[in-house]
């Protein structure tokens, strides 16, 4: 039987034309190509910039096999291909001359006055105001009371989101071998009438991160997961901790983390 690889793809011009020259090439390689996860698919390939890739890792619901991106888009942090190197990379596929970098991703579960709802990011997860306003927030870890936040919001992000949102936050880089929750910051506002820490803590993956709204805040909350926007009423509380879902990126040899780090940030 053959392999399948499954591909997703944005819809811009440079995609769709990088799409077709893919599955052309696939092909004659001895690939079937589909646009769903199969029985037998072994890989996908995401086309586009690194919200391409976030979609297509939310499309699938965290698949577990191995996926790739093709950037065509404008950073490609996770995107690590570029559509002239297909031929050099189908090669490198085949003679599996390439490793497996495993990603955890976080959960958060919102309680509502009416339901609990689950989500999952590879990047982060935000918690802010619906509107353009402040937010006030209660923050415990593991049961213990940290901080009364109050500022924009506050960033939950893992160490391959690190370099996201969070890092233009203000947040560290982390190095993806490491396993830790990153809770950052947005603008936090630090007066003699509101106090919260100004920069991220670091916490294990053991820990339970809650945050509560703040009496008349439960219905201005919103939740923005990998970039996609929640809203919910009666929020009681969001608990985000370590979630059991992961991906598991495809790196050809050769990959060095801060490589890239420096490649596209400095
Ligand atoms: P977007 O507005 O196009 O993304 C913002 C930028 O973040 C893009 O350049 C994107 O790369 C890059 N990016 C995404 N994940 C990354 C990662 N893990 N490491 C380094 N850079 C990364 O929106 P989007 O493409 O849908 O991506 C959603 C993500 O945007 C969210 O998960 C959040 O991290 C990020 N975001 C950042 C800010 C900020 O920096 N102030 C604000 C909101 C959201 P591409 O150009 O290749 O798409
Ligand atoms: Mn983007």
């Amino acid at each position: 039987m053959k392999g399948v690889i499954t591909i997703a793809y944005n819809n811009l011009e440079k995609s769709i034309e990088t799409k077709n020259i893919l599955i052309k090439k696939l092909n004659k390689a001895g690939f079937e190509v589909s646009e769903n996860i199969e029985e037998n698919t072994e890989l996908l390939i995401s086309i586009g910039g690194d919200g391409s890739f976030l979609q297509a890792v939310h499309k699938f619901k965290f698949a577990n096999i191995p996926v790739i991106a093709i950037n065509t888009g404008h950073l490609g942090f996770f995107a690590e291909l570029c559509p002239e190197k297909i031929d050099k990379f189908i090669d490198a596929y085949k003679n599996k001359e390439y490793f497996i970098q495993e990603a955890e991703a976080i959960q958060a579960n919102i309680s509502t006055e009416d339901e609990d709802i689950r989500l999952d990011a590879i990047n982060e997860i935000v918690i802010k105001n619906i509107q353009s306003r402040t937010v006030h927030l209660g923050l415990q870890v593991d049961g213990v009371k940290i901080e009364r936040f109050s500022g924009d919001g506050m960033l939950i992000s893992t160490p391959i989101g690190s370099t996201a949102y969070n890092y233009s936050a203000g947040g560290s880089i982390v190095d993806p071998s490491l396993n830790l929750l990153q809770l950052t910051p947005i603008a936090p506002m630090n007066t003699n009438a509101y106090r919260s820490f100004t920069s991220s803590i670091i916490l294990p993956t053991s820990a339970v991160i809650s945050i509560s709204p703040e009496f008349e805040f439960e219905n201005n909350i919103l939740i923005v997961v990998d970039g996609k926007q929640y809203k919910f009423t009666q929020i009681e509380e969001v608990k985000i901790y370590k979630s059991n879902k992961k991906i598991k990126l495809l790196r050809l040899k050769g990959y060095e983390f801060w490589n890239k780090v420096s490649e596209k940030f400095l």
